[in-house]
């Protein structure tokens, strides 16, 4: 068996630049937060981390930096579980389109739906201390 390397996860010091494009996540008292940001890829995604935003279909981890992706106005915190294509939320309904490996990110997000991913998308995320 020939298994593939999984991408390393990227991470970026929040240094001034990335304080100011993330200011309304990065600056906030989040005390549970550490100091990286990461480019991982969504089945990389670490329960616990705060997801920021995704990137243009392709778009892939090693190209992936803070500054290039699409910010969610509303971060929530991972839980990822399977993608569960009987869930009949918008975010489900939609990724039964999809092809390949599909993860949910997580199931409780501000826009009251699940927010289902390709597998092998980048997600920008700010990483638990
Ligand atoms: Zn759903």
């Amino acid at each position: 068996m020939n298994t593939p390397t999984p991408a390393p996860a990227r991470t970026f010091v929040v240094d001034a630049e990335t304080r100011a494009l993330f200011e309304d996540v990065v600056a906030k008292d989040r005390p549970q937060l550490g100091d990286a940001l990461a480019v991982v890829r969504a089945d990389a995604v670490p329960a616990g981390a705060l997801v920021l935003g995704c990137y243009p279909d392709g778009v892939s981890v090693e190209d992936a930096t803070p500054a290039g992706a699409i910010t969610h106005s509303d971060p929530y915190t991972a839980a990822p579980v399977p993608y569960d294509p009987a869930c009949d939320c918008v975010g489900c309904t939609e990724a039964r389109g999809w092809s390949g490996p599909v993860i949910t990110l997580a199931t409780e997000t501000m826009w009251e739906a699940c927010d289902p991913v390709p597998a092998a998308a980048p997600v920008l995320v700010r990483l638990a201390a």
